[in-house]
């Protein structure tokens, strides 16, 4: 029998909720196959500062290091809460940062996607999203402005001022290439580059490093998007889209837009993978405006768990179970309160009844 160690970081908000959900299904899948996962649960986020001080403590990091793999729930409190911790043990820069840095997660993989026949979901016109939205954001995860030094003081004219860098080396934007251009190679063959080189030299670097690499993949067709108007052409025809290769902070932010047109951001789940490790988590933050109320939408961490099975277990067969499970749930006409407003038709359960109809 395999025996995988799964480091399970439910963190904060609706952390834990979800992350409920998304082991009733790793149990069913154990019951369905040769395989023991070994649950290892750990405090990370805002809940192992009040509890420890830190928000990412030395027990978590030992917990993570022996695991084969990381389940992360969300991490971070309300505007309001956040005020109580100090800036530099903000869960974000205490904790996120700090475990991507660790285990050099560079690769960020964020599907967006939606069949046609849940298009009533999305905000968009069904004519839009035509046969589907199904693309890939791969996402720079450890360089540029989010690991770039940051100087806060006062100026020589007694002014505030902020100073934060951008960097990346071309070995930095080489790997990434290589995944996405791997990715691309395995799917539609057509990978759109998104920079901003007319403002930023980060970009021109980008694109230079990225022609370098394409001649590796002579098979893959490359459209090269500035990211503003990339994020008007997601509105208005997300389907030309299959993947798409991004830096760091246009990753997070045009990844957030992707579970815009998708309808919820709880349709976004996430694999962070790096040279010897991985960790899977949900695309969005830990939603503190609907946390603890059992309503939140579990198939961004259920999906981050197919993920999970597929790249870190090679379970890609019960990866595919999982993900038509879910499918099966919005088949048969149900949603979370995300994806279920008055007038839609959707019949809404709450979190624990979308956990329980995948398991179904
Ligand atoms: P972060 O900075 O950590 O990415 P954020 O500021 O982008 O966080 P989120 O916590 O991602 O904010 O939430 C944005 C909105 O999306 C909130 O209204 C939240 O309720 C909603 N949302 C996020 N995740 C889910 C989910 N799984 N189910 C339902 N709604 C969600
Ligand atoms: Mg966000």
């Amino acid at each position: 029998m395999k025996n995988y160690k799964i480091a399970v970081l439910a963190g904060d908000g609706i952390g834990p909720e979800i992350t409920a959900e998304a082991i009733k299904v790793l149990k069913v899948i154990e019951e369905r196959n040769d395989v023991k996962f070994e649950l290892m649960p750990a405090l990370f986020g805002a809940c192992a500062y009040f509890e420890t001080g830190d928000a990412f403590p030395q027990a978590t990091i030992d917990i993570c290091d022996q695991a084969d793999a990381i389940l992360k729930g969300t991490i971070g409190l309300s505007h309001e809460e956040s005020k109580k911790i100090p800036v530099d043990k903000q869960p974000e820069r205490g904790a996120l940062l700090p475990l991507r840095r660790r285990y050099n997660t560079y690769a960020n993989f964020r599907p967006v996607f939606l069949p046609k026949s849940l298009a009533h979901f999305s905000p968009l016109k069904p004519e839009v999203i035509g046969d589907g939205i199904d693309l890939i954001m791969v996402r720079e995860l450890v360089g540029g402005l989010y690991f770039g030094e940051k100087e806060m003081g006062v100026n020589d004219k007694g002014l505030r001022y902020v100073r934060e860098t951008l960097e990346y080396d071309e070995e930095q934007i080489r790997r990434i290439m290589h995944e996405a251009f791997k990715l691309a190679q395995k799917r539609r063959k057509l990978l759109h580059n998104i920079h901003k080189s007319n403002v930023l030299k980060s970009s021109v670097l980008w694109n230079e490093v990225m022609e370098e690499v394409a001649k590796e993949y002579p098979d893959v067709q490359v459209v090269n998007y500035l990211v503003d108007s990339a994020a008007t052409a997601l509105c208005l025809k997300p389907t030309q889209f299959d993947v798409m290769v991004m830096e760091n902070m246009f990753g997070d932010i045009l990844s957030d837009q992707g579970g815009g047109i998708l309808g919820s951001l709880g349709l976004m789940p996430s694999a962070c993978i790096g040279p010897e490790k991985a960790y899977y988590e949900p695309s969005h933050g830990s939603a503190p405006d609907i946390a603890g109320k059992n309503i939140a939408n579990p198939y961004s961490m259920i999906g981050s768990v197919a993920m999970m099975l597929e790249n870190s277990f090679d379970m890609a067969a019960e990866a595919k179970n999982v993900w038509a499970a879910m499918q099966g749930v919005f088949a048969d006409g149900y949603s979370t309160a995300d994806l279920s407003k008055p007038g839609s038709g959707v019949k809404m359960i709450n979190t624990q009844e979308f956990g329980d109809k995948v398991v179904e």
